[in-house]
């Protein structure tokens, strides 16, 4: 199993090590066909893209993607999960420019009073703490089903990361919308049984790197391992063996 296209990176502009170009460069290095930038979105504390910067990244896609014409480029976010109403830190304008729309949770999001106590201090408490909760789990769960239901996000970043969830409930939504459930390069947090749970909804994977640094463009070699342990056929993942279609771009253009 190979990998057409690496569709989760990240630059300077986030969290990342390179530019644009470096991963570019890294990814045509790496044999790939298509890459995408996918920087932390507005909404992250410490590692957000800026809105200014995202329109500079927009003029500097174009500019990369007449230098090197043998791959083909993306810009997107990977967008956050605010709370339990599946809330995301993007506008609906915002979301129309975007090549790929990645939506994940991360613990360092800039939150309102209420997202603040209700969302985000507990699910950090239960993560430091390792204490689990019922309750919590299906209202996460159904703020991940919320979110898929009323955006058009193609990719489910790193699922179960930092957050109780059920994944395969979260992949049942998923598969009837036609989001993506990530396996991730960086970390694989469903167990086997889950991945297993959530291969068994129908719902189609994709295999990222998230690299974080030009060198690991395209280094998923540890997703693919839970891939081939599982028994998830290439069929069933979007970018192995043959290029992604997303779902935003297929709204684009209906
Ligand atoms: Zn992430
Ligand atoms: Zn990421």
């Amino acid at each position: 199993m190979t990998i057409f296209g690496d569709y989760h990176t990240h630059t300077v502009f986030s969290h990342g090590k390179g530019g644009m170009e470096d991963n570019v460069h890294a990814a045509v290095n790496a044999g790939l066909k298509e890459i995408a930038i996918t920087d932390h979105g507005f909404g992250h504390s410490f590692y957000n893209v800026r809105r200014k910067d995202y329109e500079f990244m927009l003029t500097e896609r174009d500019r990369l993607q007449k230098l090197y014409p043998q791959i083909k480029i993306y810009l997107g976010l990977e967008t956050n999960l605010l709370n339990f109403d599946g809330d995301i830190d993007i506008s609906d304008d915002e979301a129309k420019k975007l090549d790929v729309f990645i939506c994940g949770y991360h613990k360092m999001v800039r939150a309102g009073l209420r997202d603040f106590f209700e969302f985000k201090i507990p699910n950090l408490a239960a993560d430091m703490t390792g204490k689990q909760s019922l309750k919590r789990k299906i209202k996460n769960t159904d703020a991940f089903i919320k979110a898929i239901d009323r955006y058009d996000i193609d990719i489910i970043s790193h699922p179960s990361y930092g957050i109780e969830v059920f994944a395969d409930k979260i992949a049942e939504a998923a598969v009837t919308k036609g989001t993506f459930m990530e396996l991730n390069g960086k970390r694989v947090s469903m167990t086997d049984q889950e991945v297993e749970a959530v291969a068994k909804t129908g719902v189609t994977f994709i295999i990222d790197s998230d690299a974080h640094h030009p060198s690991r463009v395209g280094e998923v070699s540890l997703p693919l391992s839970v891939a081939k342990r599982v028994g998830i056929p290439s069929e069933q993942i979007a970018n192995v063996d043959k290029l992604s279609c997303f779902l935003s771009q297929r709204r684009k253009s209906q």
